[in-house]
């Protein structure tokens, strides 16, 4: 309402200046007409004739008119060089600052919701830049003043930055103007004013400050390299350290674009993903996941029976499946491909020397022009006292300590609520052991949205989780052979019994033991990189967990196509890692994918957004496969159909999402979704009904109501 109140003032002021015919007076003829009467009035009534004047300028300055130029002419003639300088220096950086709030009233709210993961990308260099465009903006007189205000005020820059950049931004073509304005006479043509010289000089001045602080980056980065001494030449274009995701697809395309490149591992190729985290996790679950539907088979019509297996079986068959994709990550296969592969611990001796402790006991030094670190994360183990005495697993250690067990433990403490330990603890629950998940926060899933989270809980308690939270962990004791996770709940201590205990309560990125610190890279829970993925020095370059904010295989992969590329042709043209699509899934049953904004964090940031849910149980395949849980959820822009972010809980959610994720990257709305086929009966269909369920909301009820009324006079 009040947009609309300050629409309708600046309408009917700008109006009145259009129907009054006030631009008439704001031409070089219509000032030299009432010069002589100007002076006479400044004699008799300088502060009246200051006043007015500084508030007229205001207004037109605040309304975008035109006639900015003429006027800080008029001031030289009215008020002479020095008064005329420090008026219009004021008047026109208030009236700017002023177009640029009512601009940001106005429109900054629609402009940030409809492309606001667009505009994430010029925020942030409007942040870190946004001063010095501003200031080279205001000194080259070639860019439409009123424009840059009303386009600044759409950005996050701040209102003070932008007021006093632009007052000493316009200093200079104030003072040549109402200079100008003295000599009024002199005058024929506005564009006399500043000579094409003057406009190459200013801008000059303009872009001095940017490219000097291009120069101060370069000094900078430079300086970092003084204490050490570069080789003359380099053995390597790249060498990568570690060879989880983030290093094989790194060591991958450097040799596809035909760099030499050594990739350096210490333990396993293929890293947590393939030997502890995503490949045995998934195997993992499928055999829980049959296990639960032989228990549950009268859902499909045949016996329900309680599943007979080996638990030794099921995680050699983990062992089986890890070997098959192992072929994948190889090293013969990255040998084949030109990667030269040394298995061995590296570190980092200067910035552009790795040494190389080889497991065959040799060490060696090699130097390359570029490094990229992919040295990955471990599990976080808390201090908690007694932990080490009762013994505890880690996603690094649980698959070898299970698969060299003939039964598996009977009462399996799980601590973390975080996806690894959701799908750990519903796996082991599934596969027939008594699992406790233990929780400190109020819910599971703390980061999907509430629904998202009670759908979780519930899912993992009836397949016999006792889900426990708001439990915190205090400490570990041992009675006996009986060993105790301590947990305080609403004040009171409890005893949770355990035989063995996973801790998931996260992954902290690896940091330590090679060169770092020696290096003075600085590190905070990641290592610190820039948006190009470098490092304090330039020629290093991280990616994958190790250098976050995520941690998935797919983002590690994505950053490294990043890091590779700028590490072998950041000196022509380097990329900023581009995180605006990101989607992620959580593979319990069922599935919880998402991608992009959920209502959580559209309320955190105070993003406007309209919710379309459709419910899974309404779809004819999942009614068919007995897999009615769950919902597509997805924000839009109100009123728009372009899509914010989506949760999707169902069977093969992960699979369902990959469709909204291309939306999404390549700005496809829900209109296009629903005006695509989707094979009859499958899952997928719901992410066309989910559409279908927003366009009936938009449906145009006047329009419809029109037809109605067409047809009923079709059949008279
Ligand atoms: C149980 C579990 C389940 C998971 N499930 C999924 C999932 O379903 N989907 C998903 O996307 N992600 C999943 N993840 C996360 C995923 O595994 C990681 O995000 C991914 O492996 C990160 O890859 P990376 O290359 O950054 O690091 P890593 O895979 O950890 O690789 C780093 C490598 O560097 C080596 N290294 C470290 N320092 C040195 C050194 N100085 N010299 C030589 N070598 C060194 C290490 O030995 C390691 O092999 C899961 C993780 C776990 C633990």
């Amino acid at each position: 309402m009040k947009k609309y109140a300050v629409i309708c003032i600046l309408g009917v002021a700008a109006s009145a200046y259009w129907l009054l015919d006030l631009d008439q007076y704001l031409t070089l003829e219509g000032i030299k007409a009432v010069q002589a009467g100007l002076e006479d009035w400044r004699n008799d009534a300088p502060f009246l004739v200051g006043f007015s004047f500084f508030a007229l300028y205001i207004a037109v300055a605040a309304l975008s008119l035109p006639g900015a130029a003429v006027l800080t002419l008029a001031a030289g003639t009215i008020f002479g060089l020095a008064w005329g300088v420090v008026i219009v220096s004021f008047a026109s950086t208030i009236g700017a600052t002023l177009a640029f709030l009512v601009a940001r009233f106005i429109f900054r709210d629609s402009v940030q919701n409809r492309f606001g993961i667009r505009l994430q990308a010029i925020n942030k260099g409007i942040e870190q830049e946004g001063a010095f465009y501003l200031f080279t903006l205001r000194l080259v007189p070639l860019f439409p003043f009123f424009l840059i205000n009303l386009l600044l005020g759409l950005t996050s820059i701040r209102t003070r930055t932008f007021y006093w950049v632009s007052q000493v931004g316009m200093l200079a073509g104030t003072i040549v103007y109402v200079n100008a304005g003295t000599q009024l006479a002199k005058i024929d043509t506005l564009n006399n004013i500043i000579s094409p010289g003057l406009v190459l000089s200013f801008a000059a001045i303009g872009l001095f400050p940017l490219v000097s602080k291009k120069v101060v980056d370069w000094l900078k980065r430079h300086r970092v390299y003084k204490q050490w001494s570069r080789p003359a030449t380099f053995d390597r274009n790249l060498i990568v350290i570690g060879a989880g995701a983030a290093g094989l697809v790194s060591a991958y395309i450097g040799v596809a674009i035909k760099a030499k490149v050594t990739l350096i591992e210490s333990e396993k190729m293929g890293g947590d993903c393939l030997n502890y985290g995503c490949v045995p996790s998934k195997a993992l679950i499928k055999s829980a996941k049959v296990a639960h539907q032989t228990r549950h088979g009268d859902n499909y019509g045949l016996k329900a029976d309680e599943p007979e297996f080996s638990f030794r079986e099921v995680m050699a068959r983990i062992r089986r499946v890890v070997a098959t994709v192992e072929p994948h990550d190889s090293v013969e296969r990255y040998t084949n491909l030109g990667v030269e592969v040394v298995a061995g611990h590296a570190r980092l001796v200067d910035p552009w020397t790795v040494e190389i402790q080889q497991n065959n006991g040799e060490t060696r030094r090699l130097t390359s022009r570029a490094i990229v670190i992919a040295a990955g994360a471990r599990p976080f183990v808390p201090p908690l006292p007694g932990l080490d005495e009762v013994g505890y697993l880690t996603s690094d250690t649980l698959w070898d300590n299970f698969a060299a067990l003939n039964k598996p433990p009977k009462r399996l403490v799980i601590l973390g609520g975080g996806p690894i330990g959701c799908e750990l603890s519903q796996a082991f629950a599934r596969l027939g052991l008594e699992v406790w998940q233990i929780e400190k926060e109020v819910r599971i899933l703390g980061r999907e949205d509430q629904d998202v989270s009670q759908m979780a809980k519930a899912s993992l308690s009836k397949d016999g989780v006792h889900v426990m939270t708001e439990h915190k962990a205090l400490r570990c004791e041992k009675d006996g052979e009986q060993k105790f996770l301590v947990v305080a709940h609403q004040g009171a201590e409890l005893r949770v019994e355990f035989d063995a205990l996973i801790l998931a309560v996260g992954r902290v990125a690896r940091l330590q033991g090679y060169g770092l610190e020696a290096l003075g890279i600085p590190t905070e829970r990641t290592i610190v990189t820039n948006e190009y993925l470098q490092t304090l020095y330039p020629n290093i370059f991280a990616a994958g967990d190790v250098a976050g904010p995520y941690q998935f295989t797919h983002t590690a992969a994505h950053q490294a196509w990043y890091a590779s590329v700028n590490a072998l042709f950041g000196e022509f043209w380097k990329f900023k890692v581009d995180y605006l699509v990101i989607p992620w899934t959580t593979f319990i049953d069922p599935e919880i994918a998402r991608v992009g904004l959920n209502e959580q964090e559209a309320a955190e940031k105070n993003i406007a957004v309209e919710v379309t849910r459709f419910g899974i149980n309404d779809l004819d395949r999942a009614i068919t496969d007995g897999a009615t849980h769950g919902f597509v959820k997805v924000l839009t822009v109100p009123g728009k159909d372009r899509i914010l972010g989506v949760t999707i809980v169902s069977e093969h959610a992960g699979d369902l999402l990959a469709e909204f994720v291309l939306a999404m990257k390549h700005g496809l709305g829900l209109n296009k979704i629903l005006g695509t086929l989707h094979t009859y009966p499958t899952l997928a269909e719901a992410n066309k009904y989910v559409a279908g369920e927003w366009k009936r909301a938009h449906a145009p009820q006047r329009l419809l109501c029109f037809i109605e009324k067409y047809h009923n006079w079709k059949r008279r």
